[in-house]
């Protein structure tokens, strides 16, 4: 593939959290060459010509914020015109192996027969239809399908629009709860230095408050009550010392606490961290001891990413209260949920103002429920044969499959942790480490990350390293070759963006 020939500059890099923004501005459309822009991609035939292009992405830079970032946007993002199974095809023809899956929503790959056919056929029914008053089918379904596999004994579901909504909803649930309980001083959450929740305002007040990207809005922010984050490794059992610390502080604080909030098992923007399922075991049982609700964020972590159709399962416990997003739609449409236990759902709604007091426009859209409910058909294998990794068909992430979420995450972490092993060996790398589907190199120092993307678009694939981090979190249908060339990709991208 050409794209070792992307100039550097065309690489956008505003990332997990934002760098400072540079000054150097790239000229309007140097991403493409003439070349590449007279490439008879069946795309991008009917796509923008170069000139096109030329003008959509000066405008981006000077009109449209993307994620963390400035404006006019320091660094031009690569045009995508399209995307299949795990591949972006860029505006040049090049096609990139998706090694984020969109941020960790693209579980089942791009334009999934299954999916595309899910949207249409609600399209056909209708896009959307407000959720006070009117109810839907999708909805229903989603929700029955949702407490059925969901751990635990969750009972209700509060459809949000986004991850960070689904948080915002949980700790309304927890306040609301509280008061409802006779105990109104209960508004603070307990959570964990290193976590991440979202970029809206109740959600930012959980997040980790140095290091979470949000530390200009600290004076501002609900305060909540933060404990260390637990020692690190997926193995590395319960720490006495951390127990005791946690434990200490909700004895502390246990007259203002309504509940405890954290992403289990595995801390992702926040820093790509494992812990020990022993810790949400610890968490389980102080949040029953003194009265207060466990919620578990499972926006990253849920849909089998870890290893575990829900993260809590490594720990077999259930959580009071339970957020879902990213992946619930296989990243084809936006949609969280917040799930809740009976208990909480009765106590909330014979509380004061007689319900939960949150209801977005877009709420339970049911364009996103079809399409979520045709998700969770292909995680358990519902659909039958869908491409992936067990194909076996060289370089093709479409060929016969047939097994369910779990031996693709097994078959992905086993692949990773092969493929990452040679990082081990890079001067500059503090650690390397895999769980379920994800594949993180730590280095030493901060990447940098123009040098560590186009290394791997050198490759062929696309990655987005943040702080210290190359990682991967790729689709569940990539295919065994297609997973050696990202875990490759992750190695180089480490060794360019470590400077080594
Ligand atoms: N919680 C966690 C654990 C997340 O990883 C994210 C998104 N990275 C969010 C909440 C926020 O979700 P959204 O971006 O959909 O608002």
């Amino acid at each position: 593939m050409a794209s070792s020939t992307i100039p550097r500059k065309a690489i956008q890099t505003a990332a997990y959290p934002p760098e400072p923004p540079s000054r150097t501005f790239p000229t309007p459309g140097s991403a493409l060459s003439a070349e590449r822009a007279s490439a008879t991609s069946r795309y991008t035939r009917s796509r923008p010509s170069l000139s096109g292009w030329e003008a959509l992405l000066a405008f981006d830079r000077e009109h449209i914020w993307h994620p963390y970032g400035a404006l006019p946007c320091p660094r031009q993002p690569l045009p995508v015109v399209a995307a299949e199974g795990v591949r972006l095809e860029l505006a040049s023809g090049d096609r990139l192996i998706d090694g984020m899956a969109s941020w960790w929503c693209a579980i089942h790959g791009y334009r999934h027969p299954a999916l595309d056919r899910a949207a249409r056929e609600q399209l056909e029914r209708m896009a959307h239809v407000m959720f006070g008053g009117l109810t839907h089918e999708p909805a229903v379904r989603l929700a029955e399908r949702l407490l059925a596999i969901a751990p635990g004994a969750l009972g209700a579901v509060f459809f949000a629009d986004s991850g960070s909504v689904s948080v915002e909803v949980a700790i309304k649930l927890c306040l609301q709860f509280q008061r409802a309980c006779g105990r109104p001083a209960r508004t603070r959450l307990l959570t964990l230095r290193g976590g991440y929740h979202g970029d809206t305002f109740g959600a930012m007040a959980v997040c980790d408050p140095v290091a979470g990207m949000h530390s200009a809005f600290a004076g501002v922010l609900a305060q909540h009550v933060f404990a260390a984050r637990p020692p690190d490794g997926f193995d590395a059992g319960l720490d006495e010392g951390w127990a005791a610390h946690v434990g200490e502080l909700v004895e502390r604080h246990r007259e203002q606490l309504a509940g405890i909030i954290l992403e289990p098992v595995v801390q992702g923007a926040g820093g790509m961290r494992f812990h020990s399922p022993a810790c949400l075991s610890l968490l389980r049982d102080l949040c029953d001891e003194h009265g207060l609700l466990l919620v578990l964020d499972e926006i990253a972590t849920g849909f089998g990413r870890t290893g575990a159709l829900f993260a809590s399962e490594h720990a077999a416990i259930g959580p009071d209260v339970m957020c879902v997003g990213k992946a619930l739609t296989g990243g084809y449409l936006t949609l969280g949920a917040t799930l809740c236990t009976r208990a909480v759902a009765d106590a909330v709604s014979s509380g004061e103002g007689g319900g939960l007091m949150h209801g977005p426009t877009f709420m339970a859209n049911p364009l996103a429920c079809a399409v979520a409910l045709a998700s969770l058909d292909l995680l358990d294998g519902r659909e039958g044969r869908q491409p992936g990794l067990d194909a076996g068909v060289p370089g093709s992430s479409r060929g016969p499959g047939g097994e369910a979420w779990r031996e693709r995450v097994g078959a992905i972490e086993a692949g990773l942790r092969a493929g990452l092993e040679p990082a081990r060996e890079l001067a500059l790398v503090k650690d390397v480490r895999v769980l379920g589907a994800i594949g993180v190199v730590q280095l030493q120092r901060d990447v940098d990350v123009g040098a560590a993307t186009e290394a791997a678009v050198r490759r062929g694939v696309w990655l987005r390293p943040f702080r210290d981090l190359v990682y991967t979190m790729p689709p569940y249908v990539i295919a065994e070759e297609e997973l050696a060339s990202v875990a490759a990709a992750v190695v180089d991208a480490a060794r360019a963006g470590s400077g080594s």
